[in-house]
């Protein structure tokens, strides 16, 4: 089949029909924004608590990264965990670590309680190191995260790869047995019958144009103009990630879109499947700017990367098909004659230090950050957010931590220097 510029794993998925022409309430308790795992996840949560949840959501059900991404399920953060410990301290470092693993263990329990069948699998994942000092690093890392947080990683070296990847570019390999892998648009289109059955709303096709403070109604609220009219609310929650915009200029000066790109190939034959990811693992590399691959259920390689740092459009996308085809067979020769049937992209959201974030921010709730580790991280913050709000209090160790805007605060969410960060990040990998 010709190169088809679309979401493979859309065409695996159903869709809940959503509320499209149903009239906006008046009032709720809570408005959720955006319909992707943080938004839905947290809507779940409040309307199991009784909460009268509105989900508004500008496109459709998981139009966002949600239904995009490599659906790989991964335990820890973005950052290494020594860069944490520097950050802070061991005490809140094993916490959040403690949480990372919790975050999939979330998930699970989700799609085990709302029989969401979406190819959810505790394969583990691969991490390969494109380099003998980053292979090095493995060894120190594993020590570290096993006597700080009790979790084990093994290390294999150069001679053992061929067990867990047909490829010899690396210079060895550290495997996370926990990590897990799903099919993302199967997850998100559960995740949204699930809400609809705890009873929240969702209303697809209205974007939130701008959200005030308004005590109009009794107490102290929200008025929240939307493309579809307007509601008031008790409470917002915002879970918008990489498409945060002005209706939340205060989260949207925090957080850097950033592209991020996938092709799939035509179905493999088994044998040569099973001689490129033998243990079918969730598979990354250990540069900055970074190559993450793995099977789909169906046997395609699917194959991501930052081909192009700006958000997705028709050019960034084309462009990234032969960028990534190319990378994908350097990785893999084998590959060379395959065929590659799908090109998409993404956005993603990056704290300017790389860290989820969530909490308050201008009275407004928000869970955001996740730095393309938001599979079980945004599902998790929905679901916490919630319970907070609702008046638990859950562990949560994310929230309160320093949010830092851009240095000087020169930023306005729009990423001009995003050119300038690519090729920051490429000489990174050539010097380190
Ligand atoms: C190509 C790609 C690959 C990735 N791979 C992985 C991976 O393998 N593993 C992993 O853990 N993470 C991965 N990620 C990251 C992960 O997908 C995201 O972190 C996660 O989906 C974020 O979920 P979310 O619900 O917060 O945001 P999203 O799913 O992006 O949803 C936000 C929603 O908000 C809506 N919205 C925005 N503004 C408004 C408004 N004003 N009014 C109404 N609605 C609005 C948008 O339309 C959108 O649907 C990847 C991301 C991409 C793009």
């Amino acid at each position: 089949m010709p190169l088809q510029e679309h979401n493979y794993w859309l065409t695996t998925a159903q869709f809940p029909a959503a509320h499209a022409s149903h009239p906006l309430p008046e009032i709720v308790d809570v408005a959720v924004i955006g319909a992707g795992f943080t938004g839905l996840s947290a809507a779940r949560t409040l309307a199991k608590r009784g909460a009268k949840v509105a989900l508004l959501e500008s496109e459709t059900i998981g139009w966002g990264a949600s239904s995009r991404n490599g659906g790989m399920v991964l335990t820890g953060m973005k950052l290494g965990v020594n860069k944490l410990i520097s950050m802070y301290g061991r005490e809140l470092t094993q916490r959040m670590y403690a949480a990372s693993l919790a975050t999939i263990d979330c998930v699970e329990q989700i799609i085990r309680d709302e029989a969401i069948d979406c190819d959810f699998s505790r394969c583990g994942h691969l991490e390969v190191a494109c380099k003998q000092r980053h292979f090095d690093d493995y060894a120190r890392q594993a020590e570290v995260i096993a006597r700080e947080f009790h979790h084990t990683l093994r290390v294999v070296p150069k001679n053992e790869l061929s067990a867990e990847i047909g490829s010899n570019i690396y210079y060895g390999g550290m495997v996370d047995e926990v990590s897990s892998g799903l099919n993302p648009a199967r997850y998100v289109a559960g995740l949204a019958r699930a809400a609809r059955k705890a009873g929240a709303e969702i209303f697809e096709h209205t974007r939130v144009e701008r959200i005030e403070r308004d005590f109009r109604q009794g107490g102290a609220g929200w008025r929240i103009s939307t493309s579809r009219g307007a509601l008031w609310a008790h409470e917002v929650f915002v879970g918008t990630s990489g498409y945060t915009g002005r209706a939340t200029p205060a989260l949207q000066k925090k957080l850097i879109p950033i592209g991020s790109f996938i092709i799939t190939t035509e179905i493999l034959p088994e044998k040569l499947a099973l001689e490129l990811s033998p243990r079918n693992r969730m598979i990354y590399d250990s540069k900055n700017y970074l190559y993450y691959y793995r099977l789909t259920p169906d046997r395609r390689m699917l194959f991501g990367g930052r081909a192009a740092f700006f958000p997705e459009t028709d050019q960034t996308v084309r462009q990234s098909a032969a960028i990534l085809r190319r990378g994908m067979i350097d990785v893999y020769p084998q590959l060379s004659d395959a065929k590659i049937d799908y090109v998409w992209g993404g956005t993603l959201d990056f704290a300017f230090d790389i860290m989820p974030h969530a909490g308050q921010l201008d009275g407004m709730y928000y869970a955001v950050g996740y730095a393309g580790h938001g599979v079980a991280m945004a599902t998790f913050q929905g679901q916490k957010i919630a319970e907070l709000m609702a008046g638990d209090k859950p562990e949560n160790p994310f929230v309160g931590i320093k949010f830092p805007g851009a240095p000087l605060g020169l930023y306005n969410g729009r990423p001009w220097f995003l050119p300038f960060a690519g090729a920051w990040y490429k000489f990174l990998d050539w010097v380190t």
